[in-house]
């Protein structure tokens, strides 16, 4: 059975129905809510993932000749395909990844906008130009574009698992690359189901876009074939070993990590508007967000208010599998007992629990819990959570507040509230982070022209936006002389005083400046 056949029998696998053919060891994908089979995939090893990647390199070339416009036809295409079809993405979304159906076309819809906007501007931001050619080459015109790279690996998470590799996968491709997706093994169904929607929508370059699936060690396969970049989000600690992989075979890589994004609360914020902000920004998708609040940092002046304000609206969450639901199970299960320790290790440290629990809301799922006067040093203020969960923190003044919230090592988003325009974009430039909203959580996400990405142990690179397009590509630089000088400077012909002609005339132009 070829690689292909074998990556339809994964789609089956996708709808529900089990692969009886593989003739490769296999794992299944189960449902967080029910423990229900999703579906059974591959464990693709190196022999398949070298085979998927090398079928993509073969499209790579087709899909790149079909230049901005083809492209833009075919990204379109793929965008209509999975608009039509959002209820039943966002369907499997809930039963593999557990969240509400309504998030999931939330999360879709974004995905969608970022494919639009990827395929819309990419001839803008990556297309031939003519740029100056300066003094020292007044003879030649000068050309900037920017090329595909080839094949990129995208190995993507659980938590948005179509969000988030769609904000590489769609720019790779609409930069002219062909690209070879690993989901985690927590969603390979969805993955699968893209995939497969991009085969579907787009058959003329099927490979252009393809799946594999499996563990860990598939995804480090696919940095070893190698790939001609690869894009990994998830955790600080696997993409170190990502990057060691990919530096065998200097692949150069895109890291999207983890963050501990903090908001600050500031004298004359709307408190209800923050409090509001910040339970979506912690508790939706169960906490299980790279971007979400984990810290809110408030002044005295605001404190108690934003304190009762959240705790009124915490009582109000309900993390479920059913249609009322606020927020669903946690993903992977081992999530729970990070979420536990973090919680425990803050009451020893005498801090206050507000609200919710870890073990009042069944089994899978975590309480909306909001913790108060946690230490600073603790692992619930300085460790990633990727739980429900809130610290808040009374501090004196929105400097204060900055200093804190810059006091980790992550540096991903962000969020800041206050009525001060000024004050506000001061705060938010001095935010170490990627990425900061101003009275809102999380905007910038949806901002297609706005880059995604930290700084830190949050990674580098950008996803998004026009830098997202070029992370995917090569500069290109091209000189072409348009007439000859009578005087060459780089010919060993050149005359024996035109060096000093040279300094005499760059004196005149550069040396007035002081
Ligand atoms: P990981 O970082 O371990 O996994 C992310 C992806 O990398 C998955 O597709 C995973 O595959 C793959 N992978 C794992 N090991 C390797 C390897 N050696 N080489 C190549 N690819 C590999 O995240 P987890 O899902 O285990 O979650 C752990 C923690 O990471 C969470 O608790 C959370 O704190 C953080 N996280 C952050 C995310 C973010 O958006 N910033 C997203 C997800 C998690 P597989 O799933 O098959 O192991």
């Amino acid at each position: 059975m070829s690689l292909a056949e074998q990556m339809d029998t994964v789609t089956d696998a996708a709808a529900g129905t089990v692969d009886r053919h593989a003739t490769t060891e296999t794992f299944e994908s189960t449902a967080p809510a029910t423990g229900a089979v999703v579906g059974v995939f591959p464990v693709h090893g190196d022999a398949a993932v070298g085979a998927t990647v090398a079928r993509a390199r073969a499209a790579a070339g087709q899909w790149a000749a079909l230049g901005f416009d083809g492209r833009k036809q075919r990204l379109t295409a793929y965008r209509g395909y999975l608009a039509r079809r959002m209820h039943e993405l966002a369907d499997l979304v809930h039963r593999e990844n557990g969240k509400p159906h309504a998030d999931a076309i939330l999360e879709i819809s974004l995905a969608v906008d970022h494919l639009a906007w990827a395929a819309g501007h990419a001839r803008k931001a990556l297309g031939p130009r003519r740029v100056a050619s300066g003094m020292l080459a007044a003879n030649h015109a000068s050309y900037l574009e920017y090329q595909p790279l080839g094949v990129v690996g995208v190995i993507g998470p659980w938590n948005y698992p179509v969000f988030t590799p769609m904000g590489s996968i769609a720019y790779a491709l609409a930069a002219g690359n062909a690209v070879v997706f690993k989901p985690s093994e927590f969603t390979p169904a969805i993955g699968a189901w893209l995939a497969a929607a991009w085969r579907a929508a787009v058959p003329d370059v099927a490979d252009a876009f393809q799946v594999v699936t499996g563990f860990g060690a598939t995804g480090a396969a696919l940095c070893r074939v190698p790939v001609d970049k690869l894009a990994f989000t998830g955790s600080a600690a696997t993409g170190r070993k990502v990057m060691a992989t990919c530096a065998e075979t200097l692949t150069p890589v895109l890291m999207e990590l983890g963050g501990k994004d903090a908001m600050i609360v500031d004298d004359d914020a709307d408190v209800v508007a923050a409090a509001d902000a910040a339970v979506w920004g912690a508790m939706s998708n169960g906490g299980q967000t790279c971007i979400g609040i984990e810290r809110v940092y408030a002044t005295s002046a605001v404190y108690d208010r934003f304190v009762a304000e959240v705790s009124a609206q915490v009582q109000k969450l309900r993390p479920g599998s059913d249609e009322e639901a606020t927020y669903g199970p946690m993903t992977m299960p081992s999530q729970i007992d990070v979420v536990r320790r973090h919680v425990a290790d803050a009451t020893a440290a005498g801090a206050r629990v507000v609200t919710g629990g870890t073990d009042d809301a069944g089994e899978g799922y975590v309480a909306p819990t909001v913790l108060l006067d946690v230490p600073e040093t603790s692992a619930a203020v300085r460790e990633e959570t990727f739980g429900p969960t809130l610290t808040i923190t009374r501090v004196a003044d929105a400097e204060e507040a900055l200093q804190r919230a810059n006091a980790t090592s992550y540096g991903l988003a962000g969020s800041v509230f206050s009525a001060s325009k000024d004050r506000a974009m001061d705060l938010a430039r001095r935010m170490r982070s990627g990425m900061t909203s101003i009275n809102s959580v999380l905007t910038f996400a949806s901002v297609p022209a706005l880059p995604f990405g930290g700084v830190g142990e949050s990674g580098f690179g950008r996803i998004h936006g026009e830098d997202g397009l070029k992370e995917f590509t090569r500069a290109k630089a091209i000189t072409r002389q348009r007439l000859p000088l009578p005087v060459n400077l780089m010919s060993f012909g050149r005359p024996a005083g035109a060096a000093d002609a040279l300094a005499r005339v760059m004196g005149m132009v550069h040396g007035r400046h002081r």
